[in-house]
């Protein structure tokens, strides 16, 4: 039997391979590359769920398949949710993850309210329109770099409860608990009632 066919709009073979698992055999889902599209998308709005329908309706409109794109900003309490929307190049265009978090920590320097959280916007569209989800995770931000793993500002955030930096957990412990884990979650619970 074919399975139902789901573009995610991604050039990262590791985010679409963990996506499939989640699916489970319902869709199959491939990336940009293999429906041929080889341009940069645009994203330029202003807020992270304005960028992640943006990216799944371009893919729609361009390429007339059923698509979901993701995006996903680090909001500060104490930056009034700052870096937002600018967290990838928040320390320049470069998007250098050691220029970023040595501007988060001089941003936040000597302030007591550690409070952020991670969120991810996922946006599906379809022939019955767009749908997002959502995945919010609660932590805050160390005043050190801890940890090797993961990518980001993973070495600078604690996620709530754990005492730990995602950069000092394995990618299953992450995944568990994660912003991107909690939004793929909610959209598959979606996708796997149609499929
Ligand atoms: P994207 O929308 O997934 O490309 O994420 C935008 C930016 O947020 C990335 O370039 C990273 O700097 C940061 N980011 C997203 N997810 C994570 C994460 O799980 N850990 C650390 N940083 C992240």
């Amino acid at each position: 039997m074919e399975l139902p066919r789901i573009v995610f709009a991604t050039r990262n073979p590791g985010k679409v391979r963990e996506i499939a698992q989640l699916l489970d055999g319902h869709f199959e889902v491939v990336g940009l590359d293999e429906i041929g599209c080889r341009e940069d998308i645009p994203e330029t709005a202003p807020t992270i769920e304005g960028n992640a329908v943006q990216k799944a309706e371009y893919v729609k409109r361009h390429y007339g398949v059923d698509c979901f794109a993701d995006d996903t900003g680090l909001e500060v309490d104490a930056l009034g949710g700052d870096p937002g929307v600018l967290t990838a190049r928040y320390g320049g265009p470069e998007k250098d993850a050691v220029a970023n978090m040595r501007k988060l920590l001089g941003a936040m320097e000597g302030m007591e309210d550690r409070g952020a959280q991670f969120r991810t916007v996922i946006a599906l569209t379809s022939n019955s329109g767009t749908r997002t989800f959502e995945g919010i995770c609660r932590g805050t931000i160390a005043a050190q770099r801890s940890g090797e793993d993961g990518f980001g500002y993973d070495p600078l955030f604690e996620p709530e409860g754990t005492g730990r930096t995602f950069a000092e957990m394995d990618a299953k412990e992450k995944n568990a608990i994660s912003h991107r884990g909690k939004a793929v979650r909610a959209m598959v619970e979606e996708l796997r009632s149609f499929g």
